[in-house]
């Protein structure tokens, strides 16, 4: 944060899911210097308090909540948790996700279904569980992370494109829904960004990844963080509904 320039999420209790890791912690990172009380999940106890000390050096609020995104008890409890500290949530971040990539030939019903319960029913569960609040409040925003491959398909990643496809849908849906009732709804669509999600890609691959991009380069996590700070904040307040690609202009 700047000097000049008031913190831009002050006092916003945010939750950010997926957040120990990658952009959803630089997210959780980013927020908390903006002003906000962040509110970390993820699926393991020591990495969520790993990433809550993090937002704390980095001058903010921030507490940590341990739920699967897949598991609707689990999301009901995290929001209940929530409400019973706060009684409010102003910003939730749908990030967690994950891959289990195979050409279609090859994937089995247990990669599909792994993907689809994270990727598109985790955000479902975590929007149906804070949409009522921010319904009372007569304010609130949903930011949810699709992808370049949830805009244009990607070889090997039929689970992931769907569920990434699938996030436009809800964002479109809940934001003519949610509009009238003061709650903005929009989606963020990265394009390849150097985070752990990517480990698994080989490094000839990525090259060719970067020779796709304009900018010559992969994106950071705090390069999407930025975007997401944007969106949530009131700068954004005529943003709804709005997929935002943040690839480096890769798909040009
Ligand atoms: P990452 O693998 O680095 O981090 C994802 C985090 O989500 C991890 O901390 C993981 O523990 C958590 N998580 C996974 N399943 C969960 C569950 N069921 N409940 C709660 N938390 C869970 O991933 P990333 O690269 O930071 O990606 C974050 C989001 O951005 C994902 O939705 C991903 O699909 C999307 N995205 C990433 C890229 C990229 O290039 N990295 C590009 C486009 C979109």
């Amino acid at each position: 944060m700047s000097s000049h320039a008031s913190p831009r999420l002050a006092g916003k209790v945010c939750l950010v899911t997926g957040a120990a890791q990658g952009i959803g912690l630089a997210t959780a990172e980013k927020f908390a210097r903006e002003g906000a009380i962040v509110v970390v999940c993820d699926l393991k106890r020591d990495a969520v308090d790993a990433a809550v000390a993090r937002c704390r050096e980095a001058g903010g609020a921030a507490e940590g909540e341990v739920a699967n995104v897949a598991d609707r008890a689990q999301v009901d409890a995290m929001v209940a948790a929530v409400m019973a500290r706060h009684g409010r949530i102003d910003v939730l971040v749908n990030n967690a996700g994950i891959t289990r990539d195979a050409r279609l030939q090859k994937m089995t019903l247990e990669q599909f279904d792994q993907v689809i319960d994270v990727n598109l029913r985790g955000v479902f569960h975590c929007a149906q569980a804070v949409v009522d609040t921010m319904v009372a409040q007569g304010s609130g925003v949903i930011l949810n992370a699709s992808s370049v491959v949830g805009l244009y398909g990607n070889f090997g990643q039929t689970n992931y494109a769907a569920a990434k496809f699938g996030v436009i849908g809800f964002t479109k849906t809940w934001s003519r829904e949610l509009g009238p009732k003061g709650v903005r709804v929009n989606a963020v669509a990265p394009g390849f960004i150097e985070t752990p999600i990517l480990d698994t890609i080989p490094d000839k691959v990525l090259d060719h990844m970067r020779e796709q991009v304009p900018l010559r380069r992969l994106g950071t996590p705090e390069e999407i963080a930025n975007v997401y700070a944007f969106l949530a904040s009131d700068e954004a307040s005529y943003v709804n509904g709005a997929v935002l690609e943040v690839s480096g202009g890769m798909t040009v």
